[in-house]
């Protein structure tokens, strides 16, 4: 199959070309005849599948070039990390139109982008929310939107989107072409296809449990964090000093504590992102990340769906995410269409059965690697120690809930121990 047999433009085949695809993938081999010919379409497809293309490609190639002032078609997508992720590819297939496209999202004063958005735009892509305000405030006139794209409707429905895209639904002419993408299709994202789509065509690549098929998944169990943290530096001195990686923590606090250990150690750029982060530092992260600039990015699962840099060579997991849902989202970010990657997951002693969901939800068995022999095992830090004791405890409760755990006795014990030094002090 070929984008030429797919009958797209000389336009958007000259894009194509320039962003480098030689052929469609299956998502986009799928979904583009039927979207051309305005049909509604239900693509379920995960992110790494090229799905971005897939619903880009026609809708832009329908709109053709830049006309009015109003909105044309809207993009609706979950968090402002896909809001800029989806614009991005937009201006990369409209290159060759004078189409315009807006991306509207929260965090940031409101004024800017509705000047944007009045000054004429044919492609809004919008987080809900952001979408209602601007609408609001007078910035555009919704009647002209005849294309409605909800994209990773799964994520939008589990962050509590439904009243807006249905406020969203009141406001946009009924007659109009809806394309929803999603990457898993539980019964909540039916009732929101039920209610949004007409007859619709349905479009599925690969389940969501499934890894992208190109990365080469692997796992190495060490002790504790500073012993992880030497691994990854002894990894990047081994073999992937010129390449872009990009590394998941469970939590904000660690992702800076590890970004600020590998910018001391190495000269090129390291960086951080998680929701503390202010709004343009998150941006900036990512464009220099996509650009090379940065070379290493530490984020937290709050990316993990939206970075989308093809370069990215390897992802590591410094920790293991207890949802192995975003275990599957994490590694997509590497292995992106037709390119292959690595993700190597580290685990602690106490994340071994957050490790065996995965295995379990993925139906795949993650290769253990060797630890290699020169890497010195560092001791457990005391705090680090009764982290890992209270995770196993919380793990094997869940299993037995009958389970007295080692750190609950000793918690039990020193509160003995508190009460005795009450007293004690009380007495003196
Ligand atoms: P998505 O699934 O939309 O998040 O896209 C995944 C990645 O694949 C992005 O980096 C796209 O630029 C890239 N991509 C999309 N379609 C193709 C294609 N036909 N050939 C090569 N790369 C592609």
């Amino acid at each position: 199959m070929t984008f030429e047999a797919l009958k797209l433009t000389r336009q958007f085949l000259n894009a194509v070309e320039d962003a480098g695809y030689k052929e469609p993938t299956p998502i986009q081999s799928q979904a583009i005849p039927p979207l051309r010919s305005g049909q509604d379409v239900i693509g379920i497809a995960q992110t790494g599948t090229g799905k971005t293309a897939a619903f880009l490609l026609p809708l832009l190639q329908t709109l053709k070039y830049a006309q009015g002032d109003a909105p044309r078609a809207l993009i609706l997508a979950p968090t402002k990390e896909l809001v800029l992720q989806i614009h991005h590819e937009a201006m990369k297939f409209a290159a060759y139109t004078d189409l315009r496209c807006i991306p509207l999202y929260g965090g940031i004063g409101h004024k800017s982008q509705l000047n944007a958005v009045k000054t004429g735009v044919d492609v809004l892509v919008a987080t809900p929310g952001r979408f209602l305000e601007i609408y609001l405030r007078g910035g555009f006139e919704p009647k002209k939107i005849k294309h409605l794209v909800l994209d990773e409707a799964d994520r939008m429905m589990d962050m509590g989107f439904m009243p807006q895209l249905r406020q969203i639904q009141e406001i946009i002419p009924s007659k109009r072409q809806n394309i929803l993408f999603s990457a898993t299709f539980p019964h909540r994202v039916e009732r929101l296809a039920d209610e949004f789509l007409l007859w619709p065509t349905r479009i599925e690549v690969s389940p969501e449990s499934t890894p992208v098929e190109t990365v080469e998944q692997l796992t190495m169990e060490l002790p504790n964090q500073r012993t992880k943290l030497e691994y990854i530096e002894w990894l990047i001195n081994d073999r992937l000093l010129d390449k872009r990686l990009l590394i998941f923590t469970r939590r904000k606090e660690d992702a800076e504590s590890v970004a600020r250990y590998l910018q001391r150690s190495f000269p090129f750029e390291v960086r951080s992102i998680h929701s503390n982060k202010g709004q343009n530092a998150r941006i900036n992260a990512m464009d220099d990340f996509r650009s090379g600039s940065v070379q290493v990015l530490v984020s937290t699962d709050i990316a993990s769906r939206g970075i989308d840099v093809p370069e990215t060579e390897m992802v590591i997991n410094f920790s293991v995410p207890s949802d192995p849902l975003d275990y599957v989202h994490r590694i997509g970010r590497t292995g992106r269409a037709f390119r292959s990657g690595e993700a190597i997951t580290l685990q602690d002693p106490s994340e071994r059965y957050a490790m065996e969901r995965i295995e379990s939800l993925t139906g795949e068995t993650v290769r253990k690697l060797e630890v290699p022999g020169h890497l010195t095992m560092h001791e457990t830090p005391r705090n680090e120690k009764q982290l890992q004791a209270r995770a196993i405890d919380r793990e094997m409760r869940k299993r037995d809930p009958l389970y007295k755990g080692a750190f609950h006795e000793r918690k039990k014990k020193s509160k003995k121990d508190i009460a005795k030094k009450k007293s004690a002090g009380k007495q003196r």
